[in-house]
């Protein structure tokens, strides 16, 4: 797609329709190998007016399912087939989505962009200068940053008056001190090559500290926690004062937790000796331990709640998928709460940090005399609640399960964005 740069700078004063509603309407764009999923919120009242998914990029046939929410609390779905989908198809059929339904065009748009390198630690304006930023970022993430990209551009082109904001999943990891993000090897890999740890899940571990900080009702500039997301990747952060200091992820996301088919740690010297074992290449040992591994390779399944049944039917190889699973997660809380001293709180989210009672408990077994202690009852909160504490009263450390909310981040991080930029301008 070719773009004037004029089309594609696009400021924060560009005038805007004179509509009150548009002032407040955000549109989240997250664009991956083979679905863009999007979001529209009125931020004024957080609420979701539509969401969406395009599924089947590039292949014969694809299917665009979207829910949209009434004011009055109803929601209803839809999901209409699409052949060949591409970006211009899925979106040309988003935007004349927005105009059937008479929303009026977004204030801004924020981008999921998933590598921001050393160079980006917060949300940014797209401008031709971050488009060839993060397009050279790509050689760090080739499968990600070159599909947010295109979503980007697409983006530009369709809704050229309107702002367009990148938000990274590395930046809130960026306050990592040296000595964490860099790894004890040659200096000029990580000179010459950015061989460092960068973290991602970052929008997320951001999201549930600030919920904490909110249920708390403490500044999160004070608090110490540690966040751990388990969807079908997983992380774990240090967060000391409300900064990052530590994450389990690293260069790639296939550093530290056990996932549902990435391996985690392990002993470095692996992949060299399969390769020389076996003849595989390095792009087959790569997929080998990015799809191949974790709990697939261990139970033969990577949908926790399977592996979770099987293992209930006693299932020897469910049950050591699910001990090695939490056992690692167990590690790395112990590690981080020595790295942190004194915390606050630990918080589960992801698709199984927020509906495993027996994950989460598994994970917290044998912790007691560290002060976290979870509550049996509490641990299986009701159906639907957002933030619950799950831990005893008599553990110094609270537990908590918060559901995570990447693209209402965003979009909340792109209001303020807009905020402070402007606060800047007077
Ligand atoms: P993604 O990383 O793709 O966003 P999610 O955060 O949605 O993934 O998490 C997906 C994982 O959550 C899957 O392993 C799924 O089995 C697991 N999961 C969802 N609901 C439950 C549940 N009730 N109990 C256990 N695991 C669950």
């Amino acid at each position: 797609m070719d773009l004037a740069d004029s089309r594609i700078v696009v400021g924060l004063n560009t005038p805007l329709h004179s509509d009150k509603s548009q002032e407040d309407t955000i549109l989240v764009i997250n664009c991956g190998s083979s679905t863009i999923k999007y979001q529209l919120l009125a931020m004024a009242t957080e609420q979701l007016l539509l969401k969406g998914v395009f599924e089947g990029l590039c292949q014969e046939q694809g299917q665009h399912s979207y829910t949209w929410f009434a004011e009055n609390g109803r929601e209803r779905e839809h999901t209409i087939s699409l052949s060949n989908p591409d970006y211009t198809i899925c979106f040309n059929s988003l935007t004349d989505l927005i105009s059937e339904f008479k929303w009026p065009s977004p204030r801004a748009i924020g981008h999921r962009v998933v590598h921001g390198g050393e160079l980006f630690t917060g949300p940014t304006l797209i401008d031709a200068s971050v488009l060839t930023k993060i397009e050279q970022l790509s050689v760090l993430a080739p499968l990600h940053n070159l599909v947010n990209l295109e979503g980007i551009r697409f983006c530009l082109a369709l809704f050229s008056h309107v702002p367009q904001i990148a938000v990274f999943d590395t930046a809130f990891h960026q306050t990592m001190p040296d000595y964490v993000y860099r790894y004890p090897i040659s200096t000029s890999w990580y000179s010459e090559h950015h061989i460092r740890k960068y973290g991602f899940h970052g929008t997320s571990h951001q999201y549930v500290a600030q919920k904490t900080a909110h249920y708390l009702q403490t500044p999160l500039a004070t608090l110490n926690l540690i966040t751990v997301h388990l969807g079908n990747g997983a992380s774990i952060a240090a967060i000391e004062q409300g900064q990052c200091i530590d994450t389990s992820m690293g260069f790639t996301p296939l550093e530290g937790l056990m996932m549902g088919t990435r391996c985690g740690d392990i002993d470095p010297a692996i992949p060299l000796y399969m390769q020389k074992a076996t003849g595989l290449n390095a792009t087959q040992v790569s997929d080998e331990l990015n799809h191949h591994s974790g709990l697939l390779a261990v139970a033969g399944d990577q949908d926790m709640r399977d592996v979770l049944s099987r293992s209930n039917n006693g299932e020897p190889t469910a049950e050591l998928a699910i001990k090695m699973y939490c056992y690692r997660i167990k590690k790395y809380i112990g590690a981080f709460l020595a790295a942190i001293g004194h915390v606050d709180a630990i918080i589960f989210t992801g698709g199984i940090g927020e509906n495993s009672a027996v994950i989460r408990s598994r994970c917290c077994d044998g912790l007691e005399l560290l002060g976290i202690k979870i509550d049996f009852d509490l641990n299986e909160p009701p159906n639907g609640s957002s933030v619950s504490l799950i831990s005893c009263d008599t553990g110094n450390i609270k537990v908590l399960a918060i559901k995570t909310n990447e693209e209402l981040q965003i979009a909340n991080e792109v209001v303020n964005y807009i905020k402070s930029s402007k606060a800047q301008q007077v």
